[in-house]
């Protein structure tokens, strides 16, 4: 018996008859599914990049300087989310890239690598954002890289490349996105954008409030449209943020900004939509920043709280807490249990460190910045082997692992015992959380376009799927 199509689903418009026929089976039974309450949100999490090392260091980490678990570890302790495993792959890679990942819950298809709801056949697939809007619910999206980034853009857009930043933010506009918080002004801005289009005044003039600093945000958080832009390219790295006043001062953090939109958003007795993403926890993995991981993924961990605090006492929010692929595969080796603690005395990313050195940095110049940002007093020859690194002259074993940022990951490595795969995304079948009504679907193993069809089928928005031609 082939699978059903989605198209067959849709037109039964029975998410169990679905399940059974692909052969999945819901530890719930479906009259689970039959008897939850309506769902009239869905608050989509994602941590980018987060391989099942940095779940767990972020969680140990906690527990050990904090004397609390993680949020994610603590409900899944509590019984209070339900837990599956989750396969990533895109239509053209066994490892995705985050435009495919989102895209493939966005608009519930696999599509190439790079690709935004756009199938290898040409089809444009109607995403979330504008299915939801149709259907009358409120919309936004809120992460900590540029707004237009792959993971926000998978569930908005028909682009064929995630590089067409320009393009995804006009796309927001047509789309009319509610909320939008985030990075990324070069998209914007009409001094930055190759076409000089003001892309603010129009969506000023469209009724959105717009922020560009933490302040103006609060000023404006119960307008019903607010474009919220704070850097000009992606936010800090959470660690790097918490170091700078000023930063602080005008910045808001990811759990801040999800706080904003759930209360924005939940005016509307209609429900909404919201994505949530820790962005940055993927690029601290690409360039084997343990300080950057580590904090990113406890700022996201800080969002799940706001989140939760929200649907725990409801029964018409479903939450979704996951990610789109690993990243490096970080661990932490074996070793005394003061190496992963010394990870508490860092000030700034391993990033920071290596944005002020170059070729020609000195020995003790390498040593005292590293010592400055992590504690570390690297040797002689470790801060040599940096160096090499800096003039394209070090050689490892696996190749990946010549760049300035592998070769400081895995010095910073030799001191805190937290080592890496390599600079890439990993296939690894990833974690999936989930709450609420629509949840009782999300057991056991799931392959990533079945979220979108919970979604649309839970939150009733069928109806407003389209895949043959791009919306407006
Ligand atoms: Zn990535």
């Amino acid at each position: 018996m082939s699978q059903p199509t989605r198209r067959d689903f849709l037109k039964t418009g029975a998410l169990s008859t679905f399940l059974l026929g692909s052969g999945i089976a819901l530890a719930g039974g479906c009259s689970a599914i039959q008897n939850r309450g309506k769902t009239r949100n869905v608050i989509f999490m994602v941590s980018d990049g987060m391989s099942a090392g940095t779940l767990q260091m972020a969680d140990t980490y906690l527990r050990r300087k904090e004397g609390r678990p993680s949020n994610w570890i603590r409900l899944l302790e509590e019984n209070a989310l339900r837990r599956g495993l989750m396969d990533m792959a895109s239509a053209d890679r066994i490892v995705t890239d985050s435009a495919a990942a989102s895209a493939s819950w966005g608009g519930g298809h696999r599509v190439n690598n790079g690709s935004l709801n756009i199938g290898p056949d040409g089809t444009h697939h109607k995403p979330l954002l504008p299915i939801f809007r149709d259907a009358g619910k409120r919309t936004g999206l809120v992460t900590t890289t540029e707004i237009t980034h792959a993971t926000p853009a998978g569930f908005t857009v028909n682009v064929e490349s995630r590089g067409m930043g320009e393009e995804i933010a006009a796309q927001y506009y047509d789309r009319k996105v509610d909320i939008l918080l985030g990075g990324g002004n070069q998209h914007f801005d009409a001094e930055r954008r190759s076409d000089e289009l003001d892309l603010y005044s129009d969506f000023q003039t469209a009724g959105y409030h717009v922020a560009k600093t933490k302040s103006e945000l609060l000023t404006g958080a119960q307008e019903s449209h607010i474009l919220g832009v704070f850097t000009n390219g992606h936010l800090p790295y959470t660690l790097d943020h918490l170091n700078s006043d000023e930063l602080l001062t005008t910045i808001p953090t990811l759990a801040e900004m999800t706080d904003l939109a759930i209360n924005n958003l939940s005016q509307s007795s209609n429900g909404f939509i919201l994505q949530v993403e820790g962005g940055r926890v993927d690029h601290a993995a690409h360039s084997n920043d343990v300080g950057g991981l580590i904090f990113d993924q406890i700022a996201f961990d800080d969002a799940i709280a706001v989140a939760m605090e929200f649907a725990a006492n409801r029964d018409d929010t479903l939450v979704i807490i996951t990610t789109d692929h690993g990243n490096a595969n970080p661990g932490h080796n074996s070793s005394p249990d003061e190496y992963f603690d010394s990870i508490a005395d860092f000030r700034q990313t391993a990033n920071w460190v290596r944005r002020g050195l170059n070729a020609d940095s000195s020995i003790s110049e390498i040593q005292e910045r590293v010592e400055y940002a992590t504690g570390y007093k690297f040797s002689r020859e470790e801060a040599e082997m940096y160096r090499l690194a800096e003039r394209g002259e070090f050689r490892a074993a696996y190749s990946r692992m010549n760049s300035t940022s592998a070769v400081m990951g895995q010095l910073l490595a030799n001191h805190c015992h937290v080592n890496w795969v390599g600079g890439s995304h990993t296939a690894d079948y990833v974690e999936l959380a989930s709450f609420g009504p629509g949840s009782e679907a999300l057991n056991g193993f799931v392959k990533n376009t079945q979220l979108f069809d919970v979604i649309t089928e839970a939150a009733e928005v069928s109806e407003y799927i389209s895949d043959e031609e791009a919306v407006a």
